[in-house]
């Protein structure tokens, strides 16, 4: 039974769409059941009704015709209570509809099971017997099993349009796939799947024909590889610093290398063709890198086959074909990488969306910077199925819809003339105070990570640097950054903003933030080797860091330093141990060194518990309600399946932060937030209610906040967080500032799509 089912879901997922889909499962179930009947009825939400939509065994003809209303008839009693109904003679059930079309006259025994995804009932597995009897209980966990995993093929299916269109619902966002948010933003464009092309270990031995002539043509891979790599660099050049795409050049030093050029040639040379040289050489490489028992030099094993295969492309002459592109591409695959997207024209990229990966991969990282919309995490995505499909990607709720009806198309693009016209109207208030309609002043803070962060948010007005995230140019390299480097990189940052604070966290690294060069296996990453974590049993690593961010302060004394994950007063009685160390080193070469202040994310819940005895030992605090959210709900931050239950407007976190902000002001501490949620304007006015002090956010967020904050009086935002701490759920709040918005004629904050 178990091979059946594996097999019988194997093929369902093959199916070129969903008609075939279901005509395997009635089929393959049947035999496998040895039943006379075996039927899928598909659930019509927009009509309340099953729809028979496939069946092996009841008259074809009433395919697509018989229709039940919600709890009408046997197949309804299932769909309503979501529960398997097993019934010796079905025309005994007190619910029973006999129904002429199907031709069901001689069949006695019935038995029913749901196909629910997420909490919803998808449709109705229904098999039928002759005789008068009831199914077995093994019969009755069969279908069941199956039921559930048809339940991910179905949704499949039913994201690619399909169910919308054979139903003809006109609620597609009910069947849009689900992701987390990589980058906000509409994108309408068509899909190009990415794959890696060529398989290096399907290559066999090979004697050449010509020893010279397979040289040759080796040569003029490698040099057509680092062409390509010296195209991408540049162009990525045009839109992101230099610093931002270092990946590449360690690229293209690994390329020429002598061991794999040469290697490869003397393999050419002792009898075996170009590809199957190559595929020896490359072997050699990997298995070595493998072996080390340094992890950086380990993790070059991937950047290594990821060469080996591009140089193959060009052997194989499949590169041409496969890379054209065409405007307004959408990227998509099971697992983008930041050279797939570099490979596509700047302009033409519409939009990324990925099946792994999460908001802190390269790939997403990269797409930020350029402001293209992505979804990331999608783990439905059919990617064998999307290759030239029309695709509207929506970053703001992180949605895929593909195969979009022109509703859909219409609504995504007035979105974007929506946003784009609500951007414009909002420059005006780019030389505008950040303060409420009484005068209150809240400054606004811009986070950063690439130093392409740096122009968009000196042009919107951000009064400073409320959060560096200093592991995204950790993140885009192949090692870690030295000493001078990073220097360099965050004197750049300094200095842009001098003489506005600059608040740079140390690295933050663990949970999803992964550097290849530095692999951490850990079944609970979130949980686990993160933050100040690492960088307390890696003094090193730190004190380079420190050392780094002092020196780069070097005559401007705007630096503030954050640490985070924090989660109880010892590690920052240990970090502060050692950034007195390194700033009372580097004191006899630069006397004028002025020691930072410093400051504690509160982003795990037992640091929201400790403000007091923080405050003793720091200078400010900063909430990332983004973990602070995780942390408190228990929910991943990054996991589709949970993405409903991710709220950092639910009840308790508010009541979280404003324990925070309470006894940060007891004790004369300031306090601000630089998670997502300090970039939503109907949050940031109850976070200015509780007492935060100040908000950091991305640039494209800044003026929406202070659009809001400039509409409200600081009285008004305390009565609206007095009501708002009345409703027992975060949807209720979200309504609640939603109306609120609207009616101080902030509309356009709810309507483009945030
Ligand atoms: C946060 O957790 O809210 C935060 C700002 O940090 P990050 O998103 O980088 O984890
Ligand atoms: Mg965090």
């Amino acid at each position: 039974m178990l091979d059946t089912l594996r097999r019988t879901i194997q093929e369902v997922n093959r199916a070129p769409d969903l008609q075939r889909a279901l005509s395997i499962i009635v089929t393959r179930v049947k035999q496998a059941m040895a039943v006379d009947v075996c039927s899928v009825y598909l659930v019509d939400a927009d009509h309340g009704q099953q729809v028979l939509m496939a069946t092996d065994g009841y008259n074809t003809q009433a395919v697509g015709k018989v229709r039940l209303g919600f709890g009408e008839g046997l197949v309804g009693v299932v769909a309503r209570r979501a529960e398997p109904l097993n019934l010796d003679n079905a025309s005994d059930h007190p619910a029973y509809v006999f129904t002429s079309e199907i031709g069901e006259d001689p069949f006695h025994g019935f038995l029913g099971v749901p196909i629910i995804q997420h909490r919803q009932v998808l449709g109705v597995l229904v098999v039928r017997q002759r005789e008068r009897r009831r199914f077995a209980e093994q019969e009755e966990t069969f279908l069941f099993t199956l039921a559930a995993q048809l339940a991910g093929a179905i949704s499949h299916a039913g994201a690619s349009g399909d169910i919308a269109r054979l139903l003809q619902s006109s609620d597609e966002s009910r069947y849009a796939l689900k992701g987390v948010s990589g980058t906000p933003g509409a994108a309408l464009g068509r899909a190009r799947v990415v794959f890696p092309a060529a398989d290096l270990d399907a290559i066999p031995d090979h004697v050449p024909d010509d020893v010279e002539m397979e040289i040759a043509d080796f040569r003029a891979a490698v040099e057509a590889v680092e062409q390509d790599m010296r195209r991408m660099s540049q162009r990525m050049a045009d839109s992101l610093p230099a610093e931002d795409i270092a990946l590449f050049d360690a690229l293209i030093l690994m390329l020429r290398s002598e061991n794999l050029v040469e290697g490869t040639i003397a393999g050419i040379r002792a009898g075996n063709w170009a590809p199957g040289a190559l595929r020896n050489t490359i072997s050699e490489h990997v298995t070595a890198f493998e072996d080390m028992e340094d992890p950086y030099l380990r993790e070059r094993a991937s950047d290594v086959r990821d060469l080996g295969r591009r140089i193959l492309e060009y052997l194989q002459s499949v590169h041409d074909v496969s890379r054209s592109y065409e405007p307004d591409t959408i990227l998509v695959g099971e697992e983008v990488s930041a050279s797939q997207l570099a490979e596509v024209p700047v302009g033409y990229l519409a939009g990324v969306v990925s099946a792994r990966g999460s908001s802190a991969s390269h790939v997403a990282i990269l797409a930020r910077a350029l402001g293209i919309p992505a979804v990331m995490g999608v783990d439905d995505l059919p990617v064998g199925r999307l290759d030239g499909q029309q695709l509207v990607v929506d970053g703001y709720q992180a949605r895929l819809f593909v195969r979009p009806s022109r509703a859909v198309r219409e609504e995504f693009q007035r979105l974007q003339r929506e946003e784009a016209q609500l951007s414009q109207e909002l420059e005006g208030l780019i030389g505008l105070p950040a303060e409420t309609l009484d005068g209150v002043r809240v400054p606004l803070y811009a986070n950063t990570g690439l130093l392409s962060d740096i122009t968009p948010s000196l042009r919107c007005g951000a009064e400073g640097v409320g959060l560096y995230r200093t592991e995204v140019p950790f993140l885009i390299r192949d090692r870690f950054p030295g000493e001078e480097e990073q220097r360099r990189t965050y004197r750049q940052v300094l200095e842009a903003f001098d003489p506005a604070p600059v608040t740079v966290r140390t690295l933050d690294i663990g949970g999803d933030k992964r550097l290849s060069y530095f692999p951490v296996e850990e079944d609970n990453p979130f949980l686990g080797w993160r933050g100040i974590r690492i960088a307390l049993d890696h003094p090193e690593i730190f004190l380079t860091q420190v050392r780094a961010m002092l020196r780069a302060s070097s005559g401007l004394g705007n630096l503030r330093l954050l640490l985070p994950m924090v989660s109880s007063v010892g590690e920052i009685d240990s970090a502060l141990g050692l950034i007195r160390r390194a700033y009372e080193e580097l004191l006899e070469e630069d006397e004028g060194l002025v020691f930072p202040q410093v400051g504690v994310m509160i982003e795990v819940p037992s640091a929201a518990y400790q403000v007091r005895a923080m405050a003793q030992r720091v200078d400010f605090f900063s909430i990332g309600s983004n973990d602070l959210t995780q942390y408190l709900l228990a929910v991943d931050r990054n996991n589709a399946r949970v993405a409903g239950l991710y709220d950092a407007l639910h009840p308790s976190v508010l009541r979280a932060i404003r324990q925070v902000a309470r006894k940060a002001q007891e004790v004369g501490r300031p306090v601000s937030v630089c998670g997502e949620m300090a970039g939503d304007p109907g949050a940031a006015l109850l976070l200015v209610a509780m007492g935060i002090d100040s908000l950091s956010m991305s640039a494209a967020s800044l003026l929406r906040v202070k659009w809001a904050l400039r509409s409200f009086s600081l009285q008004q935002a305390r009565e609206l967080l007095d009501e708002a701490w009345e409703l027992e759920d975060g949807e209720a709040i979200r309504a609640l500032l939603h109306s609120s918005l609207e009616a101080a004629g902030l509309g356009g904050l709810v309507r483009a799509g945030r």
